[in-house]
């Protein structure tokens, strides 16, 4: 069983995402984090995370064992990610690693933004999570607020409405709602209530597919 899971930055995807894998049993790929780790490697090595061949060669020496889950959450490496995957080059070395994961006999759940239209087009549900910019604005703020990062919510607001406009924007690969993806918006849902909506979606998805 293949569940695609995708939606714009602080959707609360990643959320449902893991809740979803903790349910039905299944493991969990935060693609983002690929994204975030290629961008931070590009920074770290003091490079423009636009040029394609810094992006690429960090894409090729990322080891999924050894992202820094804490660093690759910073707002820098957020704007660095949406960058190197406006690369397609990136991408192609990426969707790799994404296939060889859903590739896994007892299934998965994945979250990204291509999933369901691009790495696993036959996933067995779909789900596109959305949520008003306001509100994933207010969400992001209160975890970067926890990192100790300080930002204005106006300023954060046009990173993230920016990294939006570039995702949903670019030639390869973009951010839309695949066909066949059940769309939740979050808006107004607590975290448990988001998360009870993602399991009534599966599991309807799942009993009519046995039919
Ligand atoms: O989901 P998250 O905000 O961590 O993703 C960071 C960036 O990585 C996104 O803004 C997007 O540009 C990119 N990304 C992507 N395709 C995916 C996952 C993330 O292009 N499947």
């Amino acid at each position: 069983m293949i569940i695609a899971v995708d939606g714009p930055t602080a959707s609360g995807k990643g959320t449902i995402a893991k809740q979803l894998a903790a349910r039905y049993g299944l493991k969990r790929l935060d693609t983002g984090a690929l994204y975030r780790a290629v961008g931070l490697a590009v920074l770290d090595a003091g490079g423009d995370p636009a040029n394609e061949a810094a992006a690429v060669a960090a894409a090729e020496a990322l080891d999924l064992e050894r992202i820094d889950e804490t660093r690759i959450r910073s707002s820098a490496a957020g704007v660095a990610a949406s960058q190197v995957a406006a690369i397609p080059a990136v991408r192609t070395v990426l969707r790799r690693a994404q296939r060889a994961f859903a590739a896994d006999p007892t299934g998965a759940v994945l979250d990204g933004r291509d999933i369901g239209t691009v790495i696993c087009p036959d996933a067995t549900v779909k789900l596109f999570v959305t949520a008003s910019l306001a509100e994933r604005t207010r969400r992001r703020l209160a975890e970067l607020q926890a990192r100790g990062e300080t930002i204005g919510f106006a300023e954060l607001e046009r990173q993230i409405s920016e990294r939006d406009a570039r995702d949903m924007n670019r030639q390869d690969s973009p951010l839309r709602q695949a066909e066949g993806a059940h769309l939740l918006d979050t808006t107004s849902l607590s975290i448990e209530a988001a998360a009870e909506a993602a399991f009534a979606l599966v599991d309807a998805a799942l009993s009519s597919s046995k039919t």
